[in-house]
């Protein structure tokens, strides 16, 4: 949802689109720098929120953000944008931070994985309140760290296994990382990977999002609900699993036509059993 005009005007929007949770960036989600959140802008977000009864609340993180890159600056950058993002986080009440777990510059997976580990292990000197960082599984192109569910359970467990980490699920990414959400089958391998590797209690948000790309593309282009890949019998699947149906489903779906928000919501509302 966007926060554009007014920070509390998300929670109007995502009231007007049926949401029971919403996600905002807190400023450019392609620049660095979120300005601090005005404190009447605060009030009025958090009063809004409790009237409509919206939550959970999730932050995403800029995609600049990169602990895992080469450059020491950026790496410092991208730790300062965490910690601003941490605060906002606390001041806003939001349950969930989520970020991309970052890209090494070509010295590998390993040299990649222990520096977001270093990273994570800085910010969590930070006061959280009650929220919590997902690593985002993605979609594996190029030097992307964080496409199979070993690599972020790797990033957890080196940065020390703290309960403040967690998963955010991309079913798009995932697909297109090779995990087949549209099977039955590969649903749950997908699930026993992710409870072996990250362990599924740190599961806490869904990206539900379908795949215009194939099995395995590493193409990151999402797609409307029952549009691509996944398709609607994969996220009957998805929305119905005892060990998803009652997380934060949260979609990135193109968002065109003022109504595709509610439409993607109704379909996978469709979808969903008892
Ligand atoms: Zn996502």
């Amino acid at each position: 949802m966007s926060i554009a005009q007014h920070l509390y005007l998300a929670v109007d929007r995502a009231r007007e689109s049926n949401c029971e949770a919403f996600q905002i960036f807190p400023g450019n989600p392609r620049g660095w720098k979120t300005g601090p959140f005005a404190p009447a802008e605060v009030v009025e977000f958090k009063e809004r929120r409790l009237a409509a009864g919206i939550g959970p609340v999730v932050i995403h993180l800029p995609y600049l953000v990169n602990l895992a890159a080469t450059t020491p600056r950026v790496v410092e950058a991208s730790i300062v944008s965490l910690k601003d993002a941490v605060a906002k986080a606390v001041v806003l009440d939001a349950e969930f931070l989520v970020m991309h777990p970052g890209s090494h510059g070509g010295d590998g997976t390993d040299a990649g994985i222990e520096r977001i580990a270093n990273g994570l292990r800085e910010v969590l000197k930070e006061d959280f309140g009650h929220s919590m960082l997902l690593l985002e599984n993605t979609a594996g192109a190029g030097n992307t760290l964080g496409s199979t569910m070993t690599e972020i359970g790797s990033i957890i467990d080196e940065a020390g296994g703290d309960g403040r980490l967690g998963l955010c699920f991309d079913t798009c990414h995932a697909f297109a990382a090779g995990y087949d959400l549209a099977a039955e089958e590969g649903l749950d391998r997908t699930l026993s990977e992710i409870d072996e590797r990250i362990g599924l209690d740190r599961l806490k948000v869904i990206h539900a999002n379908d795949c215009k790309g194939e099995l395995g593309s590493h193409l990151d282009r999402h797609q409307h609900i029952g549009e691509g890949h996944i398709g609607l019998e994969g996220f009957e699947r998805l929305v119905n699993h005892p060990s998803l149906r009652d997380r934060t489903g949260i979609i990135e779906t193109p968002k065109k036509a003022p109504d595709d928000d509610l439409k993607n919501l109704e379909k996978l509302r469709d979808q969903k059993r008892g």
